[in-house]
């Protein structure tokens, strides 16, 4: 382990001039992801500024949507009344989510700045862009099993290994960021970045910022489900996932939200897919040809071509689960 400072911090506006002080400082909640990073060699911050004590714990909502502190922890927003009321996505999403005891510590800020979990990523002795900017890819043309479908580069072709912010996307939510210069929104869309050429960034959180909360805003959904696909049942990464949210009358869709997790660098938006759903009746052959549109762009690698097959199904049983 390599030597670091630890510091506490009580409010956000001290984590934040923390953290603005010292470009090699990183904060620290649950810590379930960066201290394996830590533990590897993967990363080694020069400071750990801890925002347990922080006052960012509640789940609260109004008729604009619900707001979930980012240190409120994975099983706790999975197991709050009004997620399992208002948004059953995304408690499914949660609980899909790597084990009972990480999901104990690890909190909702966490879980949406989590890096991928490709293994050259972790194995120091690999080439990797993500870890060291022009080192090379190792998954490149390694055993990309893993790795992404949409959106690579010829630089990383990572996937964001979460579940939560598949079903966050496909709710539209919204990242509360405090900064230097106050508080911000970015659209969960536009919050994950795709990997171009610089892949060591995995999103647009500038220096000093800090995820104080995420915003669910109301919606009309009446369906949904979230499907993942993986290689055993628990603790695993997802394959393939697929987060559906629609609003049916009348057996017919008036609107809908896709997603995709394990297929791309960022929470993969089925746009074309939510477009062509719209008015549409609720049968096998409408879902089958959604799913047909959903991967029609796909790209794979050597070892990932299974995905395009998997991902077609998988897009099929959700809409048939969040309609039944
Ligand atoms: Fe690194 Fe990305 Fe290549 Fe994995 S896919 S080795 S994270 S550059």
């Amino acid at each position: 382990m390599i030597n670091f400072e630890y510091t506490r911090v009580n409010s956000a506006k001290a984590a934040v001039a923390a953290k603005s002080k010292n470009v090699a400082a990183q904060f620290i909640a649950g810590g379930t992801n960066l201290v394996d990073l830590m533990k590897k060699g993967v990363t080694a911050p020069q400071r750990l500024i801890d925002i347990n004590a922080l006052p960012l714990k509640d789940i609260s909502s109004d008729a604009k949507g619900l707001s979930i502190g980012t240190l409120v922890p994975n099983s706790v927003a999975a197991e709050n009344k009004l997620v399992l009321e208002k948004y059953p996505l995304l408690a499914m999403a949660l609980n899909a989510g790597a084990s009972a005891q990480l999901r104990n510590m690890a909190t909702v800020g966490g879980n949406i700045m989590q890096r991928t979990r490709c293994p050259y990523f972790y194995d120091i002795t690999m080439p990797c862009n993500k870890r060291i900017p022009q080192s090379g890819c190792g998954a490149m043309e390694g055993y990309n099993r893993m790795h992404a479908i949409f959106g690579a580069s010829d630089k990383c072709i990572a996937v964001h290994p979460s579940d939560m912010c598949v079903a966050l996307a496909a709710l539209n939510a919204t990242v509360v960021i405090s900064g230097t210069k106050g508080e911000k929104k970015i659209p969960f869309a536009n919050f994950h970045r795709l990997p171009g050429d610089t892949p060591e960034l995995d999103n647009n959180l500038q220096t000093g910022e800090l995820i104080t909360a995420v915003h669910i805003p109301a919606n009309r959904f009446n369906r949904s489900y979230y499907l993942k696909v993986r290689d055993r049942l628990s603790y695993a990464f997802a394959l393939v996932s697929v987060a559906v949210a629609l609003e049916v009358t009348d057996g017919s869709i008036r609107s809908a939200s896709i997603a995709m997790g394990g297929v791309a660098h960022k929470p993969w938006r089925l746009t074309e897919v939510e477009k062509y759903l719209i008015g549409k009746s609720i049968t096998a052959n409408v879902f089958k040809e959604a799913a047909e549109i959903g991967m029609k762009n796909a790209k794979t690698y050597q070892h990932n071509q299974f995905k395009v097959k998997m991902g077609k199904s998988a897009i099929v049983e959700a809409l048939t689960k969040a309609t039944s």
